[in-house]
Protein backbone atom coordinates (compact mmCIF):
# COMPACT_ATOMS: atom_id res chain seq x y z
CA UNK A 1 0.00 0.00 0.00
CA UNK A 2 1.27 3.44 -0.41
CA UNK A 3 1.70 6.27 1.32
CA UNK A 4 -1.85 8.16 -0.09
CA UNK A 5 -3.59 4.65 0.18
CA UNK A 6 -3.36 3.98 3.82
CA UNK A 7 -3.52 7.79 4.40
CA UNK A 8 -7.17 6.50 2.53
CA UNK A 9 -7.81 3.82 4.57
CA UNK A 10 -6.95 5.03 7.46
CA UNK A 11 -9.95 7.78 7.43
CA UNK A 12 -12.08 5.55 6.25
CA UNK A 13 -11.52 3.12 8.86
CA UNK A 14 -12.01 6.07 11.30
CA UNK A 15 -15.72 6.97 9.68
CA UNK A 16 -16.70 3.17 10.08
CA UNK A 17 -15.71 3.55 13.76
CA UNK A 18 -17.32 6.65 14.38
CA UNK A 19 -20.64 6.39 12.23
CA UNK A 20 -24.11 5.58 14.39
CA UNK A 21 -24.31 2.33 12.49
CA UNK A 22 -23.58 -1.05 12.42
CA UNK A 23 -21.28 -1.81 9.74
CA UNK A 24 -20.50 -5.91 8.55
CA UNK A 25 -19.04 -6.71 5.34
CA UNK A 26 -18.90 -10.66 4.61
CA UNK A 27 -17.91 -12.62 1.62
CA UNK A 28 -19.90 -15.10 -0.23
CA UNK A 29 -19.31 -17.79 2.14
CA UNK A 30 -20.72 -15.60 5.06
CA UNK A 31 -16.87 -14.60 6.75
CA UNK A 32 -17.08 -11.69 8.20
CA UNK A 33 -14.35 -8.68 6.52
CA UNK A 34 -15.56 -5.54 8.37
CA UNK A 35 -17.14 -5.49 12.10
CA UNK A 36 -17.67 -1.69 13.10
CA UNK A 37 -17.47 -0.29 17.02
CA UNK A 38 -21.19 -0.20 16.81
CA UNK A 39 -21.46 -3.53 16.16
CA UNK A 40 -18.56 -4.80 19.25
CA UNK A 41 -20.25 -2.20 21.19
CA UNK A 42 -24.02 -3.39 20.77
CA UNK A 43 -23.02 -7.56 20.45
CA UNK A 44 -20.12 -7.92 22.88
CA UNK A 45 -18.47 -9.94 20.47
CA UNK A 46 -14.69 -8.02 19.32
CA UNK A 47 -13.55 -7.30 15.72
CA UNK A 48 -10.46 -10.01 17.15
CA UNK A 49 -13.51 -12.82 17.68
CA UNK A 50 -15.41 -12.44 14.35
CA UNK A 51 -12.59 -11.30 12.22
CA UNK A 52 -12.34 -14.05 8.92
CA UNK A 53 -14.87 -16.15 11.17
CA UNK A 54 -18.54 -17.41 9.50
CA UNK A 55 -20.50 -14.79 10.96
CA UNK A 56 -23.62 -17.45 12.00
CA UNK A 57 -21.09 -19.64 13.93
CA UNK A 58 -19.91 -16.72 16.03
CA UNK A 59 -23.41 -14.54 16.25
CA UNK A 60 -26.57 -16.43 18.10
CA UNK A 61 -30.34 -15.68 17.03
CA UNK A 62 -29.80 -14.51 13.81
CA UNK A 63 -32.78 -15.04 11.71
CA UNK A 64 -30.33 -17.48 9.54
CA UNK A 65 -32.80 -19.16 6.65
CA UNK A 66 -34.22 -15.47 6.29
CA UNK A 67 -31.00 -13.90 6.06
CA UNK A 68 -29.29 -15.93 3.81
CA UNK A 69 -31.96 -15.86 1.03
CA UNK A 70 -31.48 -11.99 1.59
CA UNK A 71 -28.00 -12.16 0.68
CA UNK A 72 -28.66 -14.76 -1.95
CA UNK A 73 -30.61 -12.48 -3.71
CA UNK A 74 -29.08 -9.74 -3.09
CA UNK A 75 -25.80 -11.24 -5.03
CA UNK A 76 -28.07 -12.33 -7.79
CA UNK A 77 -29.80 -9.11 -8.57
CA UNK A 78 -26.48 -7.32 -8.35
CA UNK A 79 -28.54 -4.66 -6.82
CA UNK A 80 -28.77 -2.69 -3.09
CA UNK A 81 -32.07 -4.39 -1.07
CA UNK A 82 -33.39 -3.73 2.17
CA UNK A 83 -35.52 -4.47 5.22
CA UNK A 84 -37.74 -2.53 7.50
CA UNK A 85 -38.74 -2.92 11.31
CA UNK A 86 -42.17 -2.88 10.08
CA UNK A 87 -41.45 -6.23 8.36
CA UNK A 88 -39.09 -7.85 10.72
CA UNK A 89 -38.55 -5.71 13.99
CA UNK A 90 -35.01 -6.46 13.95
CA UNK A 91 -32.64 -8.68 12.71
CA UNK A 92 -29.69 -8.78 15.19
CA UNK A 93 -30.99 -9.50 18.80
CA UNK A 94 -29.42 -6.07 20.13
CA UNK A 95 -30.83 -4.21 23.62
CA UNK A 96 -30.48 -0.40 23.70
CA UNK A 97 -30.86 1.91 26.74
CA UNK A 98 -34.28 3.70 26.65
CA UNK A 99 -34.36 7.09 28.73
CA UNK A 100 -38.05 7.22 28.44
CA UNK A 101 -38.16 3.59 29.77
CA UNK A 102 -35.40 3.46 31.94
CA UNK A 103 -34.61 0.14 30.66
CA UNK A 104 -33.46 -1.77 28.10
CA UNK A 105 -35.44 -2.59 25.05
CA UNK A 106 -35.21 -4.53 22.12
CA UNK A 107 -33.54 -2.90 19.08
CA UNK A 108 -35.68 -1.76 16.00
CA UNK A 109 -33.52 -2.16 13.02
CA UNK A 110 -33.68 -0.99 9.48
CA UNK A 111 -30.97 -2.93 7.70
CA UNK A 112 -29.23 -2.46 4.03
CA UNK A 113 -27.69 -4.89 1.92
CA UNK A 114 -25.07 -3.30 -0.54
CA UNK A 115 -23.03 -5.35 -2.81
CA UNK A 116 -19.56 -4.81 -3.25
CA UNK A 117 -17.27 -5.40 -6.12
CA UNK A 118 -13.07 -6.45 -5.54
CA UNK A 119 -10.39 -5.24 -7.21
CA UNK A 120 -11.40 -7.66 -10.50
CA UNK A 121 -14.71 -6.17 -11.22
CA UNK A 122 -16.20 -8.98 -9.77
CA UNK A 123 -19.17 -9.39 -6.88
CA UNK A 124 -17.23 -10.81 -4.11
CA UNK A 125 -18.83 -9.09 -0.75
CA UNK A 126 -21.86 -7.56 0.84
CA UNK A 127 -22.12 -4.79 3.14
CA UNK A 128 -24.74 -5.23 5.87
CA UNK A 129 -25.49 -1.64 7.12
CA UNK A 130 -27.61 -1.91 10.59
CA UNK A 131 -29.62 1.27 11.84
CA UNK A 132 -31.29 1.73 15.12
CA UNK A 133 -34.60 2.62 14.31
CA UNK A 134 -35.92 1.84 17.39
CA UNK A 135 -37.34 5.84 18.12
CA UNK A 136 -39.36 5.80 15.08
CA UNK A 137 -40.62 2.51 16.16
CA UNK A 138 -41.67 3.41 19.03
CA UNK A 139 -43.14 6.96 18.27
CA UNK A 140 -44.74 5.01 15.65
CA UNK A 141 -46.76 2.44 17.88
CA UNK A 142 -47.57 4.97 20.26
CA UNK A 143 -49.01 6.48 17.46
CA UNK A 144 -50.69 3.93 16.07
CA UNK A 145 -51.88 3.09 19.70
CA UNK A 146 -53.66 6.36 19.97
CA UNK A 147 -55.25 6.23 16.80
CA UNK A 148 -56.70 2.83 18.16
CA UNK A 149 -57.93 4.32 21.12
CA UNK A 150 -59.55 7.36 19.84
CA UNK A 151 -61.26 5.11 17.27
CA UNK A 152 -62.82 3.00 20.58
CA UNK A 153 -63.73 6.02 22.00
CA UNK A 154 -65.53 7.67 19.08
CA UNK A 155 -67.98 4.43 18.79
CA UNK A 156 -67.93 3.40 22.18
CA UNK A 157 -70.43 4.54 25.11
CA UNK A 158 -68.65 5.92 28.24
CA UNK A 159 -71.09 4.88 30.68
CA UNK A 160 -71.81 1.27 29.50
CA UNK A 161 -68.80 0.87 27.20
CA UNK A 162 -71.70 -0.55 24.59
CA UNK A 163 -71.51 0.81 20.90
CA UNK A 164 -72.50 4.52 20.89
CA UNK A 165 -75.80 5.66 18.94
CA UNK A 166 -73.59 7.02 16.19
CA UNK A 167 -71.94 3.97 15.74
CA UNK A 168 -75.12 1.69 16.32
CA UNK A 169 -76.84 2.85 13.81
CA UNK A 170 -74.22 3.14 11.12
CA UNK A 171 -73.97 -0.69 11.91
CA UNK A 172 -77.44 -0.98 11.16
CA UNK A 173 -77.48 1.37 8.01
CA UNK A 174 -74.63 -1.55 6.70
CA UNK A 175 -76.74 -4.69 8.32
CA UNK A 176 -80.03 -3.40 6.22
CA UNK A 177 -77.91 -3.39 3.06
CA UNK A 178 -76.57 -6.52 3.77
CA UNK A 179 -80.08 -8.01 4.37
CA UNK A 180 -80.96 -6.10 0.56
CA UNK A 181 -78.28 -7.53 -1.06
CA UNK A 182 -78.03 -11.45 0.65
CA UNK A 183 -82.02 -11.55 1.52
CA UNK A 184 -81.18 -13.26 4.36
CA UNK A 185 -82.78 -12.93 7.79
CA UNK A 186 -81.90 -10.33 10.70
CA UNK A 187 -83.79 -8.97 13.40
CA UNK A 188 -83.23 -5.93 15.41
CA UNK A 189 -84.70 -5.69 19.20
CA UNK A 190 -85.16 -2.42 20.63
CA UNK A 191 -85.50 -2.41 24.51
CA UNK A 192 -86.33 0.47 27.30
CA UNK A 193 -85.84 0.36 30.90
CA UNK A 194 -89.59 0.26 32.78
CA UNK A 195 -90.31 3.09 34.89
CA UNK A 196 -86.73 4.31 34.89
CA UNK A 197 -87.76 8.30 36.16
CA UNK A 198 -89.13 6.08 39.24
CA UNK A 199 -85.17 4.52 40.20
CA UNK A 200 -83.72 8.10 39.14
CA UNK A 201 -86.21 9.95 41.52
CA UNK A 202 -86.47 7.04 44.31
CA UNK A 203 -82.20 6.66 44.61
CA UNK A 204 -80.92 9.23 42.57
CA UNK A 205 -79.18 9.62 39.69
CA UNK A 206 -75.73 7.81 40.29
CA UNK A 207 -77.63 5.09 41.29
CA UNK A 208 -79.82 5.27 37.82
CA UNK A 209 -76.72 5.17 36.20
CA UNK A 210 -75.59 2.03 38.31
CA UNK A 211 -78.59 0.30 36.99
CA UNK A 212 -78.06 1.53 33.12
CA UNK A 213 -74.55 -0.17 33.70
CA UNK A 214 -75.82 -3.38 35.39
CA UNK A 215 -78.27 -3.57 32.43
CA UNK A 216 -75.93 -3.12 29.33
CA UNK A 217 -73.56 -5.83 31.18
CA UNK A 218 -76.15 -8.80 31.48
CA UNK A 219 -77.04 -7.39 27.79
CA UNK A 220 -73.27 -8.30 26.64
CA UNK A 221 -73.41 -11.24 28.41
CA UNK A 222 -76.43 -12.65 26.90
CA UNK A 223 -76.25 -11.27 23.65
CA UNK A 224 -73.93 -13.69 21.14
CA UNK A 225 -70.33 -12.34 20.18
CA UNK A 226 -72.13 -11.73 16.43
CA UNK A 227 -74.92 -9.75 17.97
CA UNK A 228 -74.37 -5.42 17.62
CA UNK A 229 -75.51 -3.90 21.11
CA UNK A 230 -75.82 -0.66 21.14
CA UNK A 231 -76.60 2.50 23.78
CA UNK A 232 -79.37 3.72 21.54
CA UNK A 233 -80.55 6.81 24.13
CA UNK A 234 -80.44 7.32 28.07
CA UNK A 235 -81.74 3.86 29.08
CA UNK A 236 -83.14 2.47 25.66
CA UNK A 237 -80.81 -0.42 23.57
CA UNK A 238 -80.71 -1.54 20.37
CA UNK A 239 -79.55 -4.93 19.33
CA UNK A 240 -78.99 -6.31 15.66
CA UNK A 241 -79.47 -10.09 15.49
CA UNK A 242 -77.81 -10.73 11.87
CA UNK A 243 -78.68 -14.24 10.39
CA UNK A 244 -81.76 -14.57 13.04
CA UNK A 245 -85.09 -14.89 12.65
CA UNK A 246 -87.83 -12.53 15.06
CA UNK A 247 -88.72 -16.18 16.32
CA UNK A 248 -85.37 -17.17 17.21
CA UNK A 249 -84.94 -13.58 18.35
CA UNK A 250 -87.23 -14.18 20.99
CA UNK A 251 -85.44 -16.67 22.69
CA UNK A 252 -82.51 -14.11 23.27
CA UNK A 253 -85.03 -11.75 24.17
CA UNK A 254 -86.73 -13.85 26.54
CA UNK A 255 -83.36 -15.24 28.36
CA UNK A 256 -82.27 -11.19 28.36
CA UNK A 257 -85.71 -10.16 30.06
CA UNK A 258 -86.00 -12.88 33.07
CA UNK A 259 -82.34 -12.40 33.85
CA UNK A 260 -82.37 -8.67 34.18
CA UNK A 261 -86.07 -9.11 36.12
CA UNK A 262 -84.08 -11.56 38.53
CA UNK A 263 -81.22 -9.31 38.76
CA UNK A 264 -80.80 -6.66 41.56
CA UNK A 265 -78.49 -3.30 41.83
CA UNK A 266 -77.05 -2.72 45.55
CA UNK A 267 -77.78 1.10 46.91
CA UNK A 268 -76.00 1.32 50.22
CA UNK A 269 -78.49 -1.29 51.72
CA UNK A 270 -81.31 -1.17 49.52
CA UNK A 271 -81.70 -3.18 46.15
CA UNK A 272 -83.11 -1.83 42.74
CA UNK A 273 -85.11 -4.21 40.66
CA UNK A 274 -85.98 -3.33 37.03
CA UNK A 275 -87.82 -4.65 34.48
CA UNK A 276 -87.36 -4.04 30.33
CA UNK A 277 -89.82 -3.80 27.69
CA UNK A 278 -88.88 -5.23 24.55
CA UNK A 279 -90.06 -4.88 20.50
CA UNK A 280 -88.58 -7.14 18.19
CA UNK A 281 -89.02 -6.89 14.17
CA UNK A 282 -87.38 -8.91 11.47
CA UNK A 283 -85.88 -7.60 8.15
CA UNK A 284 -88.39 -8.03 5.43
CA UNK A 285 -87.75 -7.02 1.65
CA UNK A 286 -90.28 -4.42 1.32
CA UNK A 287 -88.73 -1.95 4.14
CA UNK A 288 -87.63 1.32 2.39
CA UNK A 289 -84.59 2.12 4.61
CA UNK A 290 -83.35 1.34 7.94
CA UNK A 291 -85.44 4.25 9.65
CA UNK A 292 -87.97 2.54 8.67
CA UNK A 293 -86.88 -0.68 10.22
CA UNK A 294 -85.67 1.19 13.36
CA UNK A 295 -89.65 2.82 13.40
CA UNK A 296 -91.15 -0.48 13.14
CA UNK A 297 -89.34 -2.35 15.87
CA UNK A 298 -89.50 1.03 18.25
CA UNK A 299 -93.38 0.57 16.87
CA UNK A 300 -93.34 -3.09 18.86
CA UNK A 301 -91.58 -1.61 21.55
CA UNK A 302 -94.82 0.93 22.51
CA UNK A 303 -96.89 -1.73 22.23
CA UNK A 304 -95.21 -3.73 24.69
CA UNK A 305 -95.35 -0.32 26.69
CA UNK A 306 -98.85 0.14 26.50
CA UNK A 307 -99.51 -3.83 27.27
CA UNK A 308 -97.98 -3.39 30.96
CA UNK A 309 -94.62 -3.84 30.29
CA UNK A 310 -91.79 -6.16 31.15
CA UNK A 311 -92.78 -8.04 27.61
CA UNK A 312 -91.83 -8.67 24.39
CA UNK A 313 -93.97 -7.60 21.30
CA UNK A 314 -93.03 -9.30 17.70
CA UNK A 315 -94.10 -6.33 14.95
CA UNK A 316 -96.06 -7.44 12.43
CA UNK A 317 -98.35 -5.84 9.78
CA UNK A 318 -101.53 -6.00 11.56
CA UNK A 319 -100.18 -4.63 15.11
CA UNK A 320 -98.93 -1.57 12.84
CA UNK A 321 -102.68 -0.89 10.94
CA UNK A 322 -104.37 -1.05 14.50
CA UNK A 323 -101.36 1.20 15.77
CA UNK A 324 -102.54 3.54 12.81
CA UNK A 325 -106.02 3.31 13.90
CA UNK A 326 -105.37 4.31 16.91
CA UNK A 327 -103.28 7.23 15.81
CA UNK A 328 -106.30 8.56 13.36
CA UNK A 329 -108.80 8.23 16.60
CA UNK A 330 -106.35 10.48 19.13
CA UNK A 331 -105.74 12.54 16.00
CA UNK A 332 -109.81 13.07 15.21
P1 LIG B 1 -91.26 3.92 30.60
O1 LIG B 1 -91.55 2.68 31.35
O2 LIG B 1 -92.46 4.41 29.85
O3 LIG B 1 -90.06 3.83 29.74
O4 LIG B 1 -90.97 5.01 31.70
P2 LIG B 1 -89.66 5.76 32.04
O5 LIG B 1 -89.80 6.34 33.38
O6 LIG B 1 -88.50 4.86 31.83
O7 LIG B 1 -89.73 6.90 30.98
P3 LIG B 1 -88.66 7.49 30.04
O8 LIG B 1 -88.12 6.43 29.18
O9 LIG B 1 -89.30 8.63 29.32
O10 LIG B 1 -87.59 8.05 31.06
C1 LIG B 1 -86.25 7.93 30.89
C2 LIG B 1 -85.53 8.63 31.99
O11 LIG B 1 -84.17 8.21 31.98
C3 LIG B 1 -85.52 10.11 31.85
C4 LIG B 1 -84.09 10.53 32.10
O12 LIG B 1 -83.99 11.45 33.14
C5 LIG B 1 -83.41 9.27 32.51
N1 LIG B 1 -82.06 9.14 31.98
C6 LIG B 1 -81.66 9.31 30.70
N2 LIG B 1 -80.32 9.11 30.59
C7 LIG B 1 -79.88 8.80 31.84
C8 LIG B 1 -78.59 8.49 32.37
O13 LIG B 1 -77.55 8.44 31.68
N3 LIG B 1 -78.50 8.23 33.70
C9 LIG B 1 -79.61 8.29 34.51
N4 LIG B 1 -79.45 8.02 35.80
N5 LIG B 1 -80.81 8.59 34.03
C10 LIG B 1 -80.96 8.84 32.72
MG1 LIG C 1 -88.05 3.84 30.12
MG1 LIG D 1 -86.80 5.72 27.40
Amino acid sequence: MNQVTLADFHLTMQVMDNIDAGVVIIDKEYNVWAWNTFMQAYSGITTEQIMGKNLFDVVDDLPVDWLKNKIASTFKLRMRSFSCWEDRPSIFNFSNFSPVTAGSALMFQNMTLTPLKSLNGELSHICLTITDVSDIAKNKTHLRESNEQLTHLSMTDRLTQLYNRGHWEACLAEEFERCRKANIPSTLVMLDIDHFKKVNDTFGHVAGDGVIRKVSSLLRRTKRHSDIAGRYGGEEFGVILPGTSADLGLYFTERLRHRIEDASVAVDVRSINVTISIGVCEWAPWMPSYEKWLELSDSALYESKQNGRNQTTVYSRELCQEQDKELKAVSC
